[in-house]
């Protein structure tokens, strides 16, 4: 069974927020990255009562 697009999502996202929480948004190509993919998903998720959102959103704010 091919993964679930959404655990695809999630893997790259934290990746991203490792990224940006270990080099302090150095401003290189996947800190852009992560930006974008934090505003696609707040926009995406961002309605209340998402327990997907909830789920990352404590990874989100460490690092923001
Ligand atoms: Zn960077």
């Amino acid at each position: 069974m091919a993964p679930n697009e959404s655990d695809i999502l999630r893997e790259q996202l934290e990746y991203l927020i490792e990224h940006t929480a270990r080099e302090g948004r150095c401003g290189c190509s996947e800190c852009q990255r992560y930006g974008r993919a934090r505003s696609i998903l707040l926009e995406v998720f961002g309605e209340p009562g998402n327990a997907k959102v909830r789920e990352i959103e404590p990874s989100l704010a460490k690092a923001a």
